[in-house]
């Protein structure tokens, strides 16, 4: 059996990295699993524990740290990030094609690290900077200073796009969804 392909999609914050995970889950047969991170970041009220994130305490990170179960891990405005590292193996043993939705920095490390070839990864875009901010807006989470900070590093990472396989243009779901698919899909059969 082919080991299931590790699927990298980063974007700065706001511009929709979870909506098009979603939709390609919803409507897609990829033989899908999401990696589900670690943070120490609070809980959003609309976010649930163990589907979007595990929440856990600052010495509960430490402590994974300390245990070598990340696969990477950063910080991103304030808060750690994980991904735990045992489950993605697990998956990808039984051909299960993996997806991990991270910044930058973890994205790099990833891509250093899983030196086979079954790796594809994905940069998405915001058609304008005002896209992005209004959208972050929209979600009503964060202090005014967080909105700023984030805004501030999703600049930087548009910077690093071109460490990505692919730049993708987040202006309509539905079509950048497909347009993520049909690579991944070219990428299986290859
Ligand atoms: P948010 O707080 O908006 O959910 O996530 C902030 C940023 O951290 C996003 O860019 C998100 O993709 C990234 N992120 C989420 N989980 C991980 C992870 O396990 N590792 C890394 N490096 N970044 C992550």
């Amino acid at each position: 059996m082919k080991k299931g392909l590790l699927i990298i999609l980063s974007g700065p914050s706001g511009v929709g990295k979870g909506t098009i995970r979603r939709y390609i889950m919803d409507n897609f047969d990829l033989k899908l699993a999401y990696s589900i991170s670690m943070t120490t970041r609070q809980k959003r009220e609309k976010e649930v524990e163990g589907v979007d994130y595990y929440f856990v305490t600052n010495e509960e990170f430490d402590r994974n740290i300390a245990e070598n179960n990340f696969l990477e891990w950063e910080e991103f405005v304030g808060n750690r990030y994980g991904t735990p590292k045992d489950k993605v193996e697990e998956q990808r043993k039984k051909g299960v094609n993996v997806l991990l939705e991270i910044e930058v920095n973890g994205a790099a490390e990833v891509m250093s690290k899983v030196t086979d070839d079954r790796v594809i990864s994905f940069f998405l875009m915001p058609p304008t900077i005002q896209a992005l901010e209004s959208r972050i807006r929209r979600r009503k989470t964060e202090s005014e200073e967080v909105i700023q900070a984030r805004l501030q590093k999703g600049l930087s990472e548009m910077s690093k796009s071109d460490q990505y396989d692919h730049v993708i243009l987040n202006d309509d779901v539905a079509r950048a969804s497909r347009e993520i698919v049909d690579l991944i899909n070219a990428k299986l059969k290859s």
